[in-house]
């Protein structure tokens, strides 16, 4: 078997799951897996329904954008992808979605503070809000690469979207439900127009340092593979 097909199969059937989640609407949002092998990625194609997808319109891309397989346009986002495997050794999944209730604090400007103990064990500290740029550009691109050097696994991309990464495609899908679950809350608990409650900071710490620690281990491993 052509040694990329796997991460090809994996890439559709992690777009499945998304679909039928309701994290993936129609061609919005793009999802990609880190192929260290070949210092590159595979990512889904640009304006294409996820509900049809085969593993023949993945496209694997280096991480400088030339392609390396696949016959179809890559994601319009395929910068921005790359960027965060560059910047991120930690980081071997990543997933761009419109999904709705974090779309609606992109609308109103309103990170996500540390509320709940899972939040910050897998998302990081808090859910910042990434200013807004239009769709596919290097302004994007460039806003994304100066704020995840935080170490965060999740973002809202302010009147677009939200951005979630894993160590791997498993964790970064887990990582998207978390946000969407933070974000109902939370917009719920706005909506109450009583005083949001967060975790205790030392708590909060904690949880985060044990995500450090993991994401350190990887980073380890990936530097002994290279
Ligand atoms: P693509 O279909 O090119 O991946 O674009 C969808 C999107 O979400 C742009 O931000
Ligand atoms: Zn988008």
């Amino acid at each position: 078997m052509d040694q990329l097909e796997t991460y090809k199969q994996q890439l559709v059937a992690a777009c499945r799951v998304l679909v039928e989640r309701g994290y993936l609407m129609a061609t919005g949002g793009n999802v990609s897996l880190r192929v260290a092998e070949r210092n590159g990625f595979a990512i889904t194609p640009s304006n294409y329904d996820y509900a049809g997808m085969t593993p023949g319109d993945v496209c694997v891309l280096d991480l400088d954008l030339n392609p390396l397989s696949g016959q179809r346009a890559p994601s319009i986002e395929s910068s921005l992808h790359a960027v965060v495997y560059q910047a991120r050794p930690d980081v071997n999944a990543v997933v761009h979605t419109h999904q709705v209730y974090a779309s609606a604090l992109a609308l109103i400007d309103a990170p996500i503070p540390a509320l709940f103990d899972e939040q910050a064990r897998f998302l990081g500290r808090s859910v910042e809000i990434i200013p807004y740029a239009p769709s596919g550009t290097g302004f994007l691109k460039r806003n994304i690469a100066r704020r995840i050097k935080n170490h965060h696994n999740a973002y809202i991309l302010q009147n677009h979207g939200a951005l979630c990464f894993g160590p791997d495609m498993e964790r970064a899908i887990n990582n998207v439900e978390i946000l969407e679950k933070c974000s109902i809350a939370y917009l719920l608990a706005l909506c109450a127009e009583r005083q949001v409650t967060k975790i205790p900071l030392a708590v909060r710490e904690i949880a985060f340092n044990k995500l450090r620690q993991d994401q350190k281990k990887i980073e380890r491993r990936a530097e002994e593979n290279r």
